[in-house]
């Protein structure tokens, strides 16, 4: 009798062991990545170790998607998607595809042309991607996230910023909307279709631009986190304050990669967390032009990108030509004194910053 009672001991114990590590094994992860392409965008999804890259950001950002996609330990790629032709999104995906094999490659309604358009189905074919016109209500399973088309829902608009794949990722209670560069006409006709726009995260249309993220079309999803996705100091004024202030007003908190580089956010299904603070207290992009010594105090967090004394400095940015230098590099004292930016981040970080070694002094 004891013995037996021993026995059912040492099996309770058992089961329970055996449900406290399945409860481990089956805590579920899901990670959003809006990576820092400057001005563009690329969007990567995990979960479980299934992956799948929205938009591949411009030309220049190419090597870092695929270095960023390589420490995220990706060797392929269940589907990759390009919301719309646009280089800004485009032109990063055609490095991406020739190093990493895809399951689906999922590309606008409408046809792409030109070289940049051919590079990329040649990329894609060539390393086993099929290729496939995305259509309104298809959905695509990223390990234990799924990912649906809910735009555009129609398919004549004149502008390609208004084709743009527009994509609801649902992981758990959890829900994220990525639309590309979809612009009023396009938003307007997706929420006048009545379409569930509702999301948690939203990856802010056209890079904040003031000709997307209506009034109608925010309200609909109503967000609490917005981010945004745009170069700094952007020669189009992204974000628009009237755009932040209206993410503002729906209580949205916003994450920018301009200021903040590529912002992560992490759910279990049910809770949602970012790998930092937000960025709620930025400028809009026209008043971002001339960042001064005061702009960085009243910004917080601001790019990392903060002036550092001129006694310590390691190199010296132009702003404007988006080169950096050695301080003692005939360029700078030849620099506007506006674009002049001292920084003590080093070449590589500079470099994923967007900024390009000066041919002169070589830094
Ligand atoms: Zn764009
Ligand atoms: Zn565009």
């Amino acid at each position: 009798m004891r013995k037996i009672k021993h026995s059912i001991l040492i099996l309770l114990i058992l089961l329970c062991f055996c449900g406290l590590s399945h409860s481990l094994c089956a805590a579920e992860q899901f990670e959003l990545h809006v990576l820092d392409v400057g001005q563009g965008q690329s969007v990567f999804i995990e979960s479980d170790n299934h992956f799948m890259l929205i938009d591949g950001g411009g030309r220049e950002a190419s090597s870092f998607v695929v270095s960023y996609l390589k420490q995220q330990g990706v060797e392929k790629l269940d589907c990759a998607a390009v919301s719309h032709y646009d280089e800004d999104h485009m032109a990063g995906m055609i490095g991406v595809l020739k190093v990493f094999p895809c399951d689906i490659l999922l590309v606008p309604t409408y046809e792409g042309s030109g070289e940049l358009y051919q590079s990329l189905a040649t990329a894609a074919l060539s390393n086993g991607c099929v290729i496939m016109h995305g259509e309104t209500g298809m959905e695509f399973p990223v390990g234990n996230a799924d990912s649906e088309i809910i735009g555009p829902v129609r398919t004549d608009y004149s502008s390609d910023n208004d084709m743009s794949l527009c994509f609801k990722i649902c992981f758990g209670d959890r829900k994220c909307l990525i639309c590309g560069d979809a612009e009023q006409t396009s938003e307007r006709d997706i929420v006048s279709e009545g379409v569930d726009l509702a999301a948690d995260v939203y990856v802010v249309n056209h890079h904040g631009s003031s000709t997307s993220s209506t009034e109608g079309f925010v309200d609909a999803v109503s967000p609490s986190y917005a981010v945004i996705s745009c170069g700094r100091d952007n020669s189009y004024g992204h974000p628009t304050m009237e755009v932040l202030q209206r993410l503002q007003n729906h209580g949205a908190d916003i994450y920018r990669t301009d200021e903040q580089g590529t912002v992560i956010v992490y759910s279990d299904g049910q809770s949602m967390w970012f790998d930092e603070e937000p960025s709620n207290n930025g400028s809009g992009g026209t008043t971002f032009v001339s960042l001064d010594m005061e702009d960085v105090e009243n910004n917080s967090p601001v790019s990392r990108l903060v002036p550092a004394p001129t006694e310590s400095v390691q190199y010296v940015c132009n702003r404007s030509t988006g080169k950096f230098h050695y301080p003692n590099c005939e360029s700078v004292n030849q620099m506007n004194e506006a674009n002049r930016l001292n920084t003590n981040l080093d070449r590589d970080e500079l470099i994923a910053e967007g900024y390009e070694p000066c041919g002169n002094c070589n830094p």
